[in-house]
């Protein structure tokens, strides 16, 4: 697990007119550009009333890496093999 991982801030954009916010970024500048979308689709590129970007301390899901997974499934086998062994012998 690397550590940018793990402390990475997401940014949302957020449109308290419509009551929507963005999926989270990692950056400023993403959710930002996803507001300048919004404001042209929705809003006629006017910018709608209280609208930011929303610093979210919430952690951006981390998805397992494949080593991870493999690791865990050959712990499990090895487990299971000693405990089928202990059972039999
Ligand atoms: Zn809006």
């Amino acid at each position: 697990m690397s550590r940018t991982q793990e402390t990475a801030v997401p940014f949302r954009y957020r449109c308290p007119v419509c009551a929507t916010s963005s999926r989270p970024y990692l950056t400023q500048e993403k959710a930002r550009s996803h507001g300048e979308g919004h404001r042209n689709r929705f809003h006629g590129d006017d910018y709608p009333d209280g609208e930011y970007i929303e610093h979210s301390s919430r952690r951006a899901p981390r998805r397992p890496e494949k080593g991870e997974a493999v690791a865990l499934a050959i712990v499990a086998v090895l487990v299971l093999a000693g405990l089928v062994h202990k059972l039999t012998a």
